[in-house]
């Protein structure tokens, strides 16, 4: 229980300390836009917006359970005094329903963190498969986008079309090792200017060369014309630019995910994704993510894990 407080006020500073802010209950870590001298935006840091998560309303059970013999005294289950957070009530109940755990023996919210515990560390993890959250990520490049999805199971995604958006919205992410040097960081500015001048040139070039009547670009309709002029441009796009998204998981899938990266042998900029994305949850659902400890590394970065992996 001393563990799960201490990691839980790490939790909050880190979640402070990285401009974390909570708006109607939904968690947020933004990420600042920057410029080059010569105008060319770019992040830093990951920014993770927590735009979706379950809204329980377990009174919906109320005529299922004065259906049964009123001696099992399976109504009271309504009555728990402890509220919790939506997607682990939902869990619970999902849970509960399995056994008919609605009597007085049954494990009440007080005890909730307990009861996920059992369960995870015995790999029962199916009931965490009802709470599904949603994020817009931004400020992540596409060599980390391309790791991410890779988790294909409990998970839905959205990710910005290089086909479709033109170069006004084109932006960078420099990488933590590039932020302190001077050199390194002078030299990512110089590649986000060239590579942004550089897709404009080519999306210019084959726009001419398509009103020219060139026949690999020939299109019958505007937006097509677009998307083959941008789907050829987007050649040049180095994996340094940004590839933001909206991505779903459910809570089994969150949770895979956070151990696999951000774990200390994950690569740098998806740990500082997958890390922001643990706080986040966190701080929406404290007991479903209660059993995990953060963990400084010797870079001064942190990694997140838990003795009940791959739930
Ligand atoms: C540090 C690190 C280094 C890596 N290096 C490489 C690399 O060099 N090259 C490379 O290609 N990849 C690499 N990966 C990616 C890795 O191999 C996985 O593809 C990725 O982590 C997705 O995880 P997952 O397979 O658990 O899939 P998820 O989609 O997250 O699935 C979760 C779990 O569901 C089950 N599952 C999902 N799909 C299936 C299925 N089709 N059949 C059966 N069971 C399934 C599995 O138990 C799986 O673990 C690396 C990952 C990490 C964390």
């Amino acid at each position: 229980m001393e563990k799960r407080e201490d990691t839980g006020k790490r939790s909050d500073e880190l979640f402070e300390a990285m401009g974390g802010e909570i708006s109607d209950g939904f968690p947020t870590i933004h990420a600042e836009a920057h410029r080059t001298a010569a105008g060319t935006p770019y992040l830093k840091s990951p920014g993770v917006a927590m735009i979706s998560k379950p809204d329980t309303n377990i009174a919906g059970l109320d005529g299922f359970l004065e259906g049964f013999d009123p001696e099992l005294r399976f109504p009271e289950y309504l009555d728990d005094p402890m509220e919790l957070p939506s997607s682990s009530q939902l869990c619970k109940t999902a849970g509960q329903v399995c056994y008919a755990s609605f009597g007085p023996r049954r494990t009440t919210n007080e005890n909730a963190a307990a009861y996920f515990e059992r369960l995870t560390s015995a790999g029962h993890g199916s009931v965490l498969e009802h709470s599904n959250f949603s994020f817009l990520l931004y400020g992540i490049s596409r060599s980390v986008t391309h790791e991410l999805v890779r988790h294909r199971a409990g998970v839905g995604v959205s990710q910005i079309s290089q086909r479709y958006v033109s170069g006004a919205v084109l932006r960078f992410v420099e990488r933590p090792e590039y932020q302190n040097d001077e050199d390194l960081h002078r030299l990512f500015e110089g590649r986000a200017d060239r590579a942004a001048a550089e897709y404009d040139a080519m999306a210019e070039s084959l726009l001419e060369k398509q009103e020219g009547g060139a026949s690999m670009l020939s299109a019958d309709y505007k937006t097509d014309a677009r998307k083959k002029v941008q789907q050829t441009a987007r050649s040049l796009l180095p994996n340094e630019t940004e590839a933001p998204m909206v991505w779903t998981g459910n809570v089994r899938a969150l949770r895979h995910v956070i151990e696999m990266r951000a774990d200390a042998h994950a690569e740098s900029e998806i740990r500082a994704l997958a890390l922001r994305i643990f706080l986040c949850l966190r701080k929406a659902d404290p007991i479903l993510f209660g059993d995990y400890e953060l963990t400084e590394l010797p870079d001064g970065t942190c990694m997140v894990g838990t003795p009940h992996r791959k739930a």
